[in-house]
């Protein structure tokens, strides 16, 4: 006779192991809770991963951090943790109108400044408030409009129009097709209007010691069990029940799930969710791109490319000096153009970017065919922040999201995630203690 084991119980059940899930652990434990985390993976950190690879630790996922990003910075002061700045590149490479130009990191900042300075002018009408994205009701009147349908209105020129769209190509990590102008918008209102401090804030200062020192202070004394992978949350009571692929049965007053998008499709939720939500977790995020590591030979001068919005990878810096040898971070829109653990591959990617450099070897780590991401750093549809963000954002019973996916303020970083976090505790907190 087979016995149905009893379920577990706890206050509060947190899907996901990232600085969401963790940060709100951290703060409902604070409170007096009980609280038990479940990770799929063998680690913690989610879209973050400082792993050793080419002989020194690298960040596979989640890197850059800014002091205009108030709640990682906060944690990083919490934890004592500063910044180590990236190399301030002294040559750059573009591509545009059919040729590779050289020059200066300014004239390559130049080159994207007016064009850019144009497309987001309005960031801060639209977003007074940007860490209150629906302040303004004039978001809904331009949110199907996709970024290239705004480098049509503004008549660019082709030179123009290759560099815009290959840098957010890059910041959207995927192909601008369907990309939402309100996204670029929100991006831009959080450096109050400013993207060129929004361009620093993506790719200049890393966390003294990587995201791991970061996410192991915030996790220190929390319950989390890896390699447990849910499977179904059933949340029509007032409590919520969370099964998981092993057997395992979990109850609780409330869940949070901080899954990405990309990840929630394989996740059972009883009843369904309602059609904008599903809506969105069945069309994805846009972000579907890729960040390789390359060891190129020699010693390499600090520098910058961006390259086609077509190409394999279409951005790419030198970050680390490795015995000689320089370590770059490249970046692509689109990780089926691309297998970035094959060096032949990146070379012939490389190749296009920047001229002369021999791949001596690559670590990459494939987020959009990961099931647990199925997508990098969420960047949003045309659509998505009027019809189906508010709906995630909106407590369901004992079910809550949480996640840089949901974030009012920087959604797409850490910094969004750790106020996700925060906010779905306090929500949480406030109505267990009332
Ligand atoms: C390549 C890349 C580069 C990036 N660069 C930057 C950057 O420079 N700066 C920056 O601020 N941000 C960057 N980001 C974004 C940043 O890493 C994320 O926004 C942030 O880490 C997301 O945290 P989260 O907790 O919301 O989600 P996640 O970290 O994705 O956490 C969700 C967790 O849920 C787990 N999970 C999924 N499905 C299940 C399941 N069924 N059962 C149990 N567990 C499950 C996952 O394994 C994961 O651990 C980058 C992301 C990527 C991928």
């Amino acid at each position: 006779m087979t016995t149905t084991p009893t379920p577990e119980q706890a206050d509060v059940v947190i899907i996901g192991a990232g600085f969401a899930g963790l940060t709100a652990a951290r703060e409902l434990r604070q409170a007096g809770l009980k609280v038990i985390v479940l990770e799929a993976r063998d680690r913690i950190g989610g879209r973050t991963w400082l792993d050793d690879r080419l002989g020194r630790p690298l960040e596979m996922g989640g890197t850059w951090v800014h002091w205009t990003q108030p709640y990682v910075w906060a944690e990083m002061k919490r934890y004592g943790l500063g910044t180590v700045q990236s190399p301030v590149p002294e040559r750059a490479y573009w591509w545009a109108a059919g040729q590779r130009h050289e020059g200066t990191p300014d004239q390559l900042l130049g080159e994207i400044d007016e064009p850019n300075r144009k497309l987001v002018q309005g960031s801060r009408n639209y977003f007074p408030q940007p860490f209150s994205p629906f302040t303004s009701t004039e978001i809904k009147s331009i949110d199907e409009v996709s970024l290239p349908d705004k480098f049509i209105e503004l008549g660019l020129s082709e030179y123009s129009r290759d560099i815009l769209e290959s840098f957010w190509a890059l910041n959207f990590n995927g192909p601008v097709a369907g990309a939402a102008f309100t996204q670029a918008l929100r991006w831009v209102a959080l450096t109050n209007g400013d993207w060129m401090v929004n361009f620093e804030a993506c790719a200049t200062f890393k966390i003294q010691g990587g995201t791991g020192k970061l996410i192991n202070g915030i996790a220190a004394g929390t319950d989390v069990r890896l390699g447990t992978t849910v499977a179904s949350v059933n949340y029509a009571a007032d409590k919520a029940t969370v099964s998981t692929t092993d057997g395992g049965t979990f109850e609780a007053g409330y869940v949070i799930s901080t899954l990405p998008l990309g990840a929630l499709g394989a996740v059972e939720f009883e009843p369904s969710l309602p059609a904008q939500e599903q809506t969105a977790i069945n069309e994805g995020q846009i972000s579907k791109g890729i960040k390789v590591w390359i060891t190129v030979k020699g010693e390499v001068k600090p520098f910058v490319a961006l390259g086609s919005a077509e190409w394999p990878l279409n951005f790419a810096q030198a970050e680390y000096d490795q015995d000689g040898n320089t370590i770059l971070v490249a970046f692509g829109p689109d990780t089926a153009r691309l297998d970035g653990a094959d060096k032949a591959q990146v070379q012939v990617a490389l190749d296009l970017l920047v001229p002369d450099l021999e791949v001596l070897d690559v670590a990459s780590h494939d987020w959009t065919n990961d099931p647990l991401a199925r997508q990098t750093w969420p960047m949003h549809r045309t659509g998505f922040l009027t019809e189906s963000l508010p709906g995630f954002q909106q407590q369901h019973g004992p079910l809550l999201f949480a996640g840089s996916d949901f974030a009012n303020g920087w959604g797409g970083f850490i910094d969004g995630a750790i106020e996700s976090g925060l906010e779905a505790a306090r929500t949480i907190a406030n109505q267990h203690l009332a």
